[in-house]
């Protein structure tokens, strides 16, 4: 099938790669030329595992192609997705002025033949009737006669990390719309991830596709969202608890999550979410719920839990350390998970925040962040290219991403190399005894200390 994918970022790239390698025909659109000309000489803005390779494959087979020109891409794709960013407004609510743009510019451009135009972007709940009159706004525009097109709702839950896996082995695909020659069209599309021919697993049964309403699949996306940010903040509180009665919580997530109505997922303590979707998204359903008359306290606390979490650190190290100002606080890992250069709404950022605000020397090490032009916020702290380059004279170090690589450093060194070895876990990912066994004074989330 002849496919457009308009935005090329974390999930319109991963989108169109995939497509492409299960044999569609795919060009790619972004307004960012710089962006445009890298990738049209085989290299991925984005770092995702396994994705520049599998772009380079496809573009040598000829089904994927990059322009920065979407008329040229409208009028040869057959499905349209729109994968732009949605941010926050400081409102909570969502800025859709990209979608706007793109929907615009696609009724502008329309050509003949039949057109499914797909929402991949998070959109606010009603997005898609509001795209469809902009489309046809974007058609009167541009003079033309051509509006042989639907809408549909598909949204995607890709993890960052991990998103090639995600697209072939989907736990659901959601197609909202009311259109059957629209959904038919989707199913045919995805057909091949729904047979797991791709797929990790393939003897697994075929992949569920839900087909609902275009509202209802907008709702999903946030439901979903909401829901594992709560867990998590659940949990979180959950540690704060552990803490003060002297109960671990990591035995606490064991024994909930072996009962199955709760599993194991999402229960792992820490200091808090963030990332481009879950903030974002929680606050826009709040905002979306506030619009419709409903106060949703409940998502409310998700999102104050969790930033109240996020400094949970800073109250560790002071507990230990007492006075932060003039100390020098070395932070393992940047981004809001690992295998990701992705800094959007990083927990790392609101501590980098509060340290330096407390008169705290802030160094961090990352293994996929090695400018300060990846994050204005960066300019305020010193950047290193190894852990003991980051440890050297640090009073404290504080695990904030789980990179794999942060769990097989040489502790008993690192501790020589600072000033005081302590360690907090901010994600309770290192093996408390054998920090302890290597000179460290070892903080967890919601752990007691090892004797
Ligand atoms: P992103 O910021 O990484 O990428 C957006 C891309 O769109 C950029 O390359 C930008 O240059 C391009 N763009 C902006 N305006 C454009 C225009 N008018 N024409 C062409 N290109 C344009 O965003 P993302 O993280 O890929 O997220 C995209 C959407 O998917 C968002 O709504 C997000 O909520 C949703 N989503 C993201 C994830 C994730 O893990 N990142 C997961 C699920 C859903």
């Amino acid at each position: 099938m002849q496919v457009c994918v308009i935005g090329t970022g974390y999930v319109g790239l991963v989108t169109g790669v995939c497509l492409a390698q299960i044999g569609h025909q795919v060009i790619c659109v972004d307004n960012d030329a710089q962006k445009v000309k890298l990738m049209q000489s085989g290299q991925s803005p984005i770092f995702e595992p396994g994705l520049a390779q599998m772009m380079a494959a496809n573009m040598e087979a000829g089904r994927l192609e990059f322009t920065a020109d979407l008329r040229v891409g409208v009028e040869r794709g057959e499905i349209l997705f729109i994968a732009v960013g949605t941010p926050a407004l400081p409102s909570g609510a969502s800025d859709t002025r990209y979608v706007e743009a793109v929907a615009r510019g696609i009724g502008q451009h329309l050509n003949g033949g039949y057109k499914v135009i797909v929402n991949k972007s998070t959109v606010p709940i009603g997005s898609g009737d509001w795209v469809r009159r902009i489309v046809l706004d974007g058609v009167a525009e541009g003079n033309s006669e051509h509006t042989n097109f639907d809408v549909v709702s598909n949204p995607e839950f890709l993890r960052e990390g991990s998103a090639i896996y995600d697209t072939f082995n989907p736990d659901r695909i959601v197609i909202g719309s009311s259109s059957e020659r629209a959904i038919d069209l989707m199913q045919q599309l995805y057909a091949p991830i729904v047979t797991r021919q791709f797929a990790q697993y393939p003897d697994l049964p075929p992949v569920p596709v839900l087909v609902t309403d275009l509202t209802s699949a907008e709702t999903i996306k946030y439901a979903a969202n909401a829901f594992l940010a709560t867990k998590i903040s659940f949990i979180n509180e959950v540690s704060n608890i552990c803490d003060r009665v002297g109960a671990d919580v990591t035995l606490v997530a064991q024994g909930i999550g072996l009962d199955t109505r709760i599993g194991h997922k999402f229960l792992q303590a820490g200091i808090g979410w963030g990332g481009s979707c879950f903030p974002k998204d929680v606050s826009a359903l709040v905002h979306t719920a506030t619009d419709y008359g409903y106060d949703a306290q409940l998502l409310k606390s998700t999102i104050e839990t969790n930033r109240q979490q996020r400094l949970i650190a800073v109250e560790k190290l002071q507990q230990v350390l007492k006075i932060l100002k003039g100390k020098t606080i070395g932070l393992l890992g940047l981004t809001f998970k690992p295998d990701t250069d992705d800094l959007r709404d990083a927990p790392a950022l609101d501590l980098i925040d509060r340290l330096t605000h407390l008169g705290a020397k802030v160094k961090a090490f990352d293994p996929l962040i090695s400018s300060a032009r990846s994050h204005p916020d960066l300019t305020k702290i010193t950047l290193t290219t190894n852990a003991e380059d980051l440890a050297m004279g640090c009073d404290a170090l504080v695990l904030i991403t789980e990179w794999q690589e942060f769990q097989l450093l040489d502790y008993t060194h690192l501790a020589s190399l600072m000033e005081r070895p302590t360690i907090v876990d901010g994600r309770n990912y290192l093996d408390a005894v054998a920090l302890t066994n290597a000179g460290f004074d070892y903080i967890g989330i919601g752990r007691p200390r090892v004797d």
